[in-house]
């Protein structure tokens, strides 16, 4: 292989995750293992998952539980940071994250989601509760069929004046030892259809009804077994992108869970949903920048294959000009999903609304790069031949999934105003 143009000036250093340099060895063998498993595992059973019906293609012995076998052999959970300090984690979250969502965006997805309760258990320091999570396939049940954008808002002033929270269609009643839920979750539970144990993040009444002074909600996370009487599913959900990602309804009906299955009540609700939340915004990050990158590469290398204008696109200015720019989308891409998992890890008072504005810049970033790729491989990066129209579909869900992104950069812009006004942040 030639290792430069003109055999005058070297290229430069790359590795699997583009234009980095400087990994420590830790960091290069896990690059490299995961990138592995994406290539070998994740690429082929997303597309196969992503053309079967719902209806059967997450059934028991489906390619979908050998993916998540697979993901647990490697050993990737949140015991695999231990020892690491807290750049450092997030350095290794970044290339591991970020190479998942290279092999499938939506079984990336699957497999994170998948460990948001033993995550919960985790940080509440409860080892029933992370023995009951142990194994299992986790969601996070946040969104309801009423409460979508809604479920993500923070302070009273970004409501309209008068109004209260929204108590949506799922409820949690703290009665003496027990906490009885009521109603359902929204289709868009990620796992929803298959999970074993799930998170709930939602209003509650701890005896004085949903509402605080302000008029906004109570809230608690609770871990739940989603084999506990009253509890049942919806059909798997019909949709655009993301299908390999089973979602679906979950119904609660008078179910009792024991009150030592919370991680959090009314006095550290807000602080441990903001966490949760942050946490899963840099997460979508990372997947957006393996998706980005997995949309470039396979357009540069069709424009070296696809001859017009007399030889390869490739060798034509104006393709060179379009690569160039997306290119550097995909390492800013990058940059930014870095830039916010390390502040959200390191800073001792992090924020959901910044990590926030990171997931909505990366996503709305990713989709414009996997919208010009598909563009550089004209008609057929319209057909099931190629992979860019599941890549395209797959980042479309991408702008809604976590936060939509307008409601994201709107939450982001009223955090800053505020601490304009309150602290003098940003004043000249
Ligand atoms: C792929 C995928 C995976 C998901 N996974 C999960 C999961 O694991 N768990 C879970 O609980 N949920 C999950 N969700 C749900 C997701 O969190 C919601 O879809 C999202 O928060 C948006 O809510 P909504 O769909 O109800 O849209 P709505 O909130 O109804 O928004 C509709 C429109 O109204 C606009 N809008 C809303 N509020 C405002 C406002 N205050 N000001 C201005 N405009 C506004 C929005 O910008 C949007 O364009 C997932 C969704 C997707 C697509």
């Amino acid at each position: 292989m030639k290792d430069t143009v003109d055999h005058k000036l070297a290229f430069p250093h790359t590795e699997y995750s583009g234009f980095d340099a400087g990994l420590s060895e830790q960091e290069a063998a896990a690059l490299e293992g995961v990138n592995r498993f994406a290539r070998e595992v994740m690429r082929p059973i997303g597309i196969e998952l992503d053309r079967m019906d719902p209806d059967v293609a997450y059934e028991k012995g489906s390619p979908f539980w050998d993916f998540h076998d697979a993901i647990r052999a490697l050993g990737l959970g949140p015991e695999a940071m231990e020892g690491l300090s807290a750049r450092e984690a997030a350095r290794m979250e970044a290339l591991v994250v970020a190479e998942l969502g290279w092999g499938d965006a939506g079984l990336a997805v699957s497999a994170g989601a998948g460990e948001m309760p033993i995550r919960a258990a985790m940080a509440a320091g409860n080892q029933e509760l992370v023995d009951l999570c142990q194994g299992k396939l986790g969601c996070w049940i946040a969104s309801q069929p009423d409460r979508g954008s809604d479920g993500m808002t923070l302070y009273p002033q970004e409501r309209k004046p008068g109004s209260k929270g929204n108590i949506g269609n799922l409820q949690a009643r703290f009665v003496g030892d027990e906490i009885i839920v009521n109603g359902q979750s929204s289709a868009w539970v990620s796992n929803g259809y298959v999970a074993e144990v799930g998170l709930l993040d939602i209003v509650a009444d701890y005896g004085n009804g949903f509402y605080d002074e302000e008029g906004s909600v109570h809230g608690c996370l609770v871990v739940v077994p989603l084999d506990l009487p009253g509890i049942s599913r919806g059909r798997p959900l019909r949709k655009l992108g993301k299908r390999p990602l089973p979602q679906g309804e979950i119904f609660f009906d008078n179910v009792r869970i024991p009150r030592r299955f919370a991680t959090a009540e009314r006095d550290d609700f807000k602080t441990k949903h903001a966490l949760s939340w942050a946490h899963a915004g840099t997460n979508m990050a990372h997947l957006a920048t393996g998706l980005a990158r997995a949309a470039f590469e396979h357009a540069l290398t069709y424009c070296n294959e696809r001859r017009q204008g007399g030889g390869l696109i490739a060798d034509l200015q104006l393709t060179q000009y379009r690569l160039g720019v997306i290119g550097a989308k995909v390492e800013a891409i990058k940059a930014m999903a870095r830039h916010v998992a390390e502040y959200t890890k390191c800073s001792p008072v992090p924020h959901p609304y910044f990590t926030a504005s990171g997931k909505a810049f990366c996503t709305r970033e990713m989709f414009e790069v996997v919208n010009e790729s598909m563009q550089l491989f004209g008609g057929n990066g319209l057909t099931q031949e190629y992979p860019l129209e599941k890549l395209l579909r797959d980042a479309r869900a991408m702008q809604i999934e976590d936060g939509e992104t307008n409601v994201l950069f709107m939450h982001f812009g009223f955090l800053m105003a505020q601490m304009n006004r309150h602290t003098g942040w940003g004043k000249n």
